[in-house]
């Protein structure tokens, strides 16, 4: 299921440009364009969910898959610690609603986070 109108169905579709990293059947990886650390990758499902808020029993299989293509990631990038951030709701700082895993490393990081 796609939404035309949505950023991050373009982008798993190919009709706008970004630098995947990794890609499955389920799940695509691509570099933020404005990245918050020296590695941001975002991962999102290719079929659209807004948020986590929408996950139910039957993405598993996709939660599963964007959890390990993530760890899969992070060895690749040489991370040994690192951030898996997914922000649900524009009050939390989602600005597009497709869900979206952020996978930060390179740097330090506090806690709590901003
Ligand atoms: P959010 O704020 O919803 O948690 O995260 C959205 C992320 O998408 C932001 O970090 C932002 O920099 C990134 N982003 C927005 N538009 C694009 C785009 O067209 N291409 C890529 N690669 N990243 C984008
Ligand atoms: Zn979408």
């Amino acid at each position: 299921m796609k939404d035309p109108d949505c950023l991050f169905c373009k982008i798993a579709g190919k009709e706008v440009d970004s630098d995947v990293v990794s890609e499955s059947d389920l799940v695509v990886a691509f570099r933020d364009t404005n990245p918050a650390a020296p590695t941001h990758v975002l991962l999102i499902p290719k079929d659209h969910i807004v948020s986590a808020r929408e996950l139910k029993r039957e993405h598993g299989d996709v939660v599963a898959e964007i959890f390990e293509m993530a760890a899969r990631i992070a060895s690749d990038e040489g991370l040994d610690a690192y951030r898996i951030v997914t922000n649900v709701g524009p009050g939390a700082g989602q600005s597009v609603s497709h869900l979206h895993l952020h996978l930060l490393g390179g740097r330090s990081m506090s806690w709590p986070p901003g």
